[in-house]
């Protein structure tokens, strides 16, 4: 390949459709909540500097407050012990954000159990119908949970023992680590299931993809509009010095 001016055509001709997969920030972006004992990740919100006015007469700008966890972001290795030697956020290659996607739909078996966790037979399952798990991809988990990314409540779907969302049992998780993909995309507030602190090991997700130098992606939308394969995934999270994560941009080519 000599340049990428075809790539650029395609885009602009529809070709090569771009896909969001971001969902927006705003002060009501759900966020990760933990028991009230612990520390707690800060909402989004916007702090007026300006706005053709006074405080500058021809300009409109905001400063910014978030937690690095807030909406669709981005997991560094550093942000759990079992990588806390690994890269932070800023550290991560650019190579590594970009990638092909694998999509893994339970859509239907969430549907009928918020609870419900993927297994190791569903990976092996997948990787029979469509070939091992692509190195240096992506795996995007499609629930259909980003329906409630607009209600908080919904969203978290929490009752007296702890939120009710769909993750990964620590047998397919520890399988999944041993791949070499990049990381592990969902559509839910956190990449382990909502119940994952009563697991063996807790948060299987978060201790295994960490630890073997992957990364995580929260809070997907429109998973139902690309392939099971074929899409390339880029993932954009700023470059924050020591930073745990940060919140991203996410973008899906897909050939049409
Ligand atoms: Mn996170």
């Amino acid at each position: 390949m000599s340049d990428l001016s075809g790539l650029a055509a395609a885009i602009l001709d529809g070709s090569v459709e771009v896909i969001d997969l971001t969902s927006p920030l705003h002060s009501e972006t759900p966020i990760l909540q933990l028991p009230p004992e612990m520390g707690q990740t800060a909402k989004f919100s916007l702090e007026l500097i300006s706005r053709y006015d006074e405080m500058g007469p021809a300009w409109y700008w905001n400063n910014i407050h978030t937690g690095e966890h807030t909406g669709t972001h981005f997991d560094a290795p550093n942000h759990w012990i079992t990588g806390k030697d690994l890269d932070d956020v800023s550290q991560v290659p650019a190579k590594r954000l970009i990638g092909a996607a694998a999509v893994i739909d339970k859509t239907a078996e969430v549907a009928g159990n918020p609870d419900y966790c993927l297994t190791l037979q569903d990976v092996l399952d997948w990787e029979a119908a469509n070939g091992p798990l692509p190195e240096n991809g992506w795996m995007l988990f499609r629930t259909g949970w980003s329906q409630y990314g607009d209600d908080p409540a919904a969203f978290a779907n929490a009752d007296e023992n702890g939120p009710h969302t769909p993750g990964v049992t620590p047998e397919a998780a520890e399988y999944i680590s041993k791949t070499k993909i990049l990381g592990w995309g969902v559509e839910t507030v956190g990449t382990d299931a909502g119940g994952a602190f009563g697991f063996e090991p807790p948060f299987p997700c978060h201790t295994m993809f960490m630890g073997a130098n992957k990364y995580g992606v929260t809070q997907l939308r429109n998973l139902d509009k690309i392939p099971t394969k074929g899409a390339v995934v880029i993932v954009a999270p700023l470059p924050i010095v020591n930073g745990s994560g940060s919140p991203c941009r996410v973008l899906a080519l897909v050939q049409r």
